[in-house]
């Protein structure tokens, strides 16, 4: 196994309490003005003339990043001055995220900020760099936008999207589980932004739910791109946080494509449907042989459905995991999560 150790905290905690962690275990210093900022379009993406937006009526609002007035196209970069700051959202492993709010056109964002010192601590610098790549250029509705980006003397800012039901992660810890048409429905709208990854060639290979959002409308967001890599690539990746979602081909650091995201998708739906991932173990070990050798088992009211598509989805040999397109087609799918059917946990809180 590729594991190595580091000092930095996981927001992942193993079911015995303990920690694993994915970074750099070489922590040597660098001064923070060598960090070099990806070569990405930097034109501002919020137009003069945007409206309002109003978080509670529609954060998902897409701006269009491309100005139809020459002026725009002059502009300066963005500034932190250019925004309000509201909340914390949340606390990343390098920097905190926030709610904030445009001046101008006062469009809600989430303001992701990373202390450069940190990131180049941690060696972690081309990994912020894939992940502002990346991420800036995908567009699909079940992936979280990255408008942006600037950066100041100590921080870099990311400007991503606002999803305001926060991590899937801790709303599975609140409800324990959820119900097959729920579990359904995020697994269809994830299979759908992972088939449109792969045809823009990107791997994600950190699917799990820390790593997933919720929209305004209960939809899902894929987020965090920190570990993608564009295909083809033979990049073997330190192991990342708890094993629970690695392929068998990663943990063995075999080269790995595309499947492995197919394998996460797999784990995913387990989890979502019985509230723990499958090979959740008390060690580290032990976790590895389950996942080595696909020992899986299903509480009874797993339904039959269900555990055909994670068996086809959990298969040790790459090659022969079920396509995403077939996902789709799945009797599971088709049956619980129907066009148009929405989270029961969103239907709930309409009808209270
Ligand atoms: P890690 O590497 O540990 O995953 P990170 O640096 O990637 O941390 P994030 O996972 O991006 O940090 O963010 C930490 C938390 O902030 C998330 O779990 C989530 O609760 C919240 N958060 C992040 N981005 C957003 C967003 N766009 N909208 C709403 N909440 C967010
Ligand atoms: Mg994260």
């Amino acid at each position: 196994m590729f594991v190595n150790k580091c000092n930095c905290k996981e927001n992942r905690l193993l079911s015995d309490g303990r920690t694993v962690c994915k970074c750099s275990a070489n922590t040597q210093k660098m001064a923070t003005d060598s960090f070099k900022v990806p070569a990405v379009p930097v034109s501002r993406p919020l137009q003069n003339n945007t409206k309002v937006i109003n978080e509670a009526k529609d954060s998902s609002a897409c701006i269009k990043p491309e100005s139809s007035n020459k002026k725009d196209d002059k502009k300066k970069s963005w500034s932190v001055t250019d925004f309000d700051l509201g909340r914390p959202l949340g606390k990343g492993k390098f920097g905190n995220v926030y709610l904030a709010r445009e001046k101008e056109s006062h469009y809600v964002v989430a303001l992701k900020v990373l202390f450069k010192s940190q990131i180049l601590d941690s060696e972690i610098e081309h990994q912020v760099r894939r992940e502002v790549e990346i991420q800036c250029r995908l567009r699909h509705p079940n992936i979280l936008r990255m408008y942006g980006y600037f950066h100041d003397e100590k921080r870099i800012y990311l400007i991503l999207e606002y999803a305001k039901h926060g991590a899937l992660y801790k709303l599975l810890k609140e409800r324990g589980r959820f119900d097959e048409k729920t579990a359904a429905i995020y697994i269809r709208d994830l299979t759908k932004a992972l088939i449109y990854c792969h045809t823009k060639k990107v791997i994600h290979r950190d699917i799990k739910p820390e790593n997933l959002l919720i929209g305004h409308n209960w939809e899902l967001k894929i987020a965090d791109f920190g570990w993608s890599v564009h295909s083809p690539s033979s990049r073997r990746m330190t192991l990342c946080g708890t094993l629970d979602y690695l392929s068998p081909e990663m943990i063995d650091g075999k080269p790995h494509s595309y499947a492995v995201d197919i394998w996460s998708l797999g784990v995913l739906c387990y989890e979502l449907l019985v509230g723990l991932p499958p090979f959740d173990a008390k060690d580290t070990h032990q976790t590895y042989r389950k996942i080595r050798y696909v020992i899986i088992k299903y509480p009874e009211f797993v339904s039959e459905k269900a555990k055909d598509l994670m068996g086809k989805l959990l298969v040790i040999n790459p090659e022969q995991r079920l396509p995403l397109a077939h996902v789709l087609q799945h009797p599971w799918i088709l049956e619980n999560a129907p066009e148009g059917a929405q989270p029961t946990v969103y239907t709930a809180e309409q009808q209270s």
